[in-house]
């Protein structure tokens, strides 16, 4: 029998001062006001489990294993006994006829009230043969289960934009969710794999509020996906003065010197890397010595080279100042804003995406 979260915490050992501590947090990176921090903590502590059914599709499991591994035992781990997982056929006991009756007797009996979540893209090609889950297609199951769903949550780049499934030559027509998903609100967690945190902080809002959060033109939360990893990358000082590393062993590297020449996507990729980190806040791949890879942003593994500058000034101190340049190939217009002097350190910058740098 399962008590309250308080109590599933108090029996893992995190206070519940730890526990208000940790919704403030989630409440101020959703850009929440205070009070925010304390209506999440009470309504997460008396909700009713919101029942969800979470379907891998055509994945390699990395979400799953980054949502359920982060770190243990995880606060984020304990907000998952809020839900009712009634269905995830990586992690439950059940199989075979058992698991598709447990998943049939969820649909039916919280028809318009269940979460759905779903990793994977949903491949077309073949009439769906390519992935299929006790015979039945992965797009019969998604439209299935959709209609009947409150909200669906797209858990990583493949639910989100098509992913690795989908980079060219996409042999099994790999589609997103909303591609196929039209009139149910959909929220887009991409990331390959996405962050524990930003999952959690989703989840918390939805039995907050009853709600998805806001999102941007790209379907994320924009209170995770709000600003580029760029924009507070810590390496960023080095990118303003002009200070690149140019191999992965020289001693501009060993300074921890920026990435930009060795290929990094942080310019223009929308994610919570910088600030939120991973493995329970120990570190990142820029801070690991490894430049961005654009992984939550659409089409990223067809954006070119990871290891090749993108198409824009590299050197900032050659600016001289905020610039409108055009991107090489596609002619697109970059909004650079001037980072260099002094004062302009909240300016947005580059505005280009990924793949019109890179066209
Ligand atoms: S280019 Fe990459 S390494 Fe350099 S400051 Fe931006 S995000 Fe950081
Ligand atoms: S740093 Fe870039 S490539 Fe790495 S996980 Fe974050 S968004 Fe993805």
């Amino acid at each position: 029998m399962q008590g309250s979260l308080i109590d599933s915490l108090a029996r893992q050992g995190i206070t519940r001062r730890a526990f208000l501590k940790y919704c403030a947090m989630l409440a101020s990176m959703m850009a929440l006001p205070p009070s925010a921090g304390r209506a999440m903590a009470e309504a997460m502590a008396t909700a009713r489990r919101p029942s969800v059914i979470w379907l891998p599709f055509q994945e390699c499991t990395g979400c799953t294993e980054s949502i359920t591994r982060s770190h243990s035992p995880s606060i984020e781990g304990m907000i998952f006994d809020l839900i009712s997982l009634d269905y995830q056929e990586t992690l439950m006991a059940a199989a075979g006829h058992q698991a598709e009756e447990a998943l049939h007797a969820t649909m039916k009996s919280n028809h318009g009230k269940y979460l759905l979540i779903v990793d994977g893209s949903i491949p077309l090609g073949m009439n769906g043969a390519y992935s299929c889950i006790a015979g039945r297609s992965n797009v019969d199951l998604l439209k299935e289960t959709a209609s009947g769903a409150a909200a669906i949550v797209a858990m990583g780049s493949c639910a989100s934009y098509g992913g690795i499934p989908k980079a060219n030559p996409n042999p099994t027509g790999a589609v997103s969710v909303s591609d196929l998903v039209k009139d149910k609100p959909i929220v887009n967690i991409p990331g390959c794999p996405p962050i524990p945190v930003v999952m959690t902080g989703v989840l918390a809002h939805y039995l907050t509020f009853g709600a998805l959060p806001e999102l941007d033109a790209k379907g994320r939360p924009k209170a995770f996906f709000g600003e580029t990893i760029h924009d507070r990358c810590y390496r960023r000082p080095f990118y303003d003065q002009g200070k690149f590393a140019k191999t992965f062993d020289d001693e501009g590297a060993r300074r921890g010197w920026c990435l930009f020449e060795l290929g990094c996507k942080g310019p223009v990729t929308y994610n919570a890397c910088a600030t939120v980190k991973w493995n329970g806040g120990t570190s990142w791949p820029v801070e690991s010595g490894h430049g961005c890879l654009g992984c939550s942003e659409p089409d990223f593994w067809d954006g070119g080279s990871f290891y090749k500058a993108l198409s824009m000034p590299a050197d900032p101190l050659k600016l001289g100042g905020a610039a409108a340049v055009a991107g090489a190939a596609a002619g697109v217009a970059v909004s650079v804003a001037n980072r260099v002097k002094k004062g302009a350190a909240k300016a947005s910058h580059e505005k280009a995406t990924l793949a019109d740098l890179e066209k």
